[in-house]
């Protein structure tokens, strides 16, 4: 299976295991990063979601690369976390930008080639506490439900052409993201997980490789939770 494959924020973190993953599985990957170097082995293309011109020339070059994006994987996130009155409209704005209205730019140009081959994958990085909410995580859960609804969404608009479109909900997982939490807030979180620990970035792969696989066409719509139990009945 050699397919052209896009992960956003592919450069690190849990989108560069999902990057490995397909790759080792002989996909051709790309990856966009914003700075630096890309990692070794897969095709970088320079580019921030918040920015539609950037992703729109990214398409481009992936597709003279590799040809059409026919699975993609949206990924690319961040958080500014705070509690309400403490929280600036520039920092809400900011994490709705770049965490779904990011997902819509880079959706809307994989799926002009997916409705054209009549088949694709579109997976999008939610959160458990997309559904759950979060104290001092309004703007990033709004943004995670609101890939729920998105994406759903597009199940029910590219479904009856062979694509599919699933949101993957990752509980607490060992990246830089969760390197900057207070070791206090960590152990907290720890303490409403079922498994106690945190996932490696792999362990997050794994879902996202089977749902991106033929395996997994009749799925779609679904949120796959791959989160220890924190966000159960979520
Ligand atoms: P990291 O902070 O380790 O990596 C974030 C990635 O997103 C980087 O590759 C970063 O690129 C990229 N990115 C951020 N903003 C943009 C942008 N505007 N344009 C392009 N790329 C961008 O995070 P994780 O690997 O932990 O998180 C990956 C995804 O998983 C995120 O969507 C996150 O919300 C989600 N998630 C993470 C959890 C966790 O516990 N770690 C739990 C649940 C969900 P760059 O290197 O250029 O900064």
């Amino acid at each position: 299976m050699s397919r052209s494959v896009l992960v956003t924020g592919g450069n690190r973190g849990i989108g560069l295991a999902i990057a490995r993953a397909l790759s080792t599985a002989g996909d051709r990957v790309a990856v966009t990063y914003r700075s630096g170097e890309p990692p070794e082995g897969l095709f970088g293309v320079r580019c921030d979601v918040t920015d539609a011109d950037q992703v729109a020339q990214a398409f481009s070059a992936i597709e003279q690369e590799q040809g059409p994006v026919e699975v993609l994987v949206a990924n690319a996130g961040i958080t500014k976390d705070n509690l309400l009155l403490r929280m600036d409209e520039a920092d809400f704005l900011t994490v709705l930008d770049a965490n779904l209205v990011g997902a819509f730019r880079v959706a809307k140009q994989a799926a002009r080639g997916m409705l054209r081959a009549r088949k694709g994958r579109i997976v999008l990085i939610a959160s458990a506490v997309a559904l759950a909410g979060e104290a001092g995580q309004s703007n990033y859960a709004a943004s995670k439900a609101g890939l729920v609804g998105f994406g759903r969404s597009l199940a029910k608009e590219l479904g009856s052409r062979g694509i599919t479109v699933n949101i993957v909900a990752p509980g607490l997982t060992d990246t830089d993201m969760t390197a900057a939490l207070p070791d206090e807030r960590k152990q907290h979180i720890l303490e409403q997980i079922p498994l106690r620990r945190a996932a490696a970035p792999e362990e997050i792969a794994h879902a996202v490789k089977f749902i991106a696989s033929p395996e997994a066409a009749y799925i779609t719509g679904a949120v796959i939770p791959v989160d220890g139990g924190v966000a159960m009945g979520h």
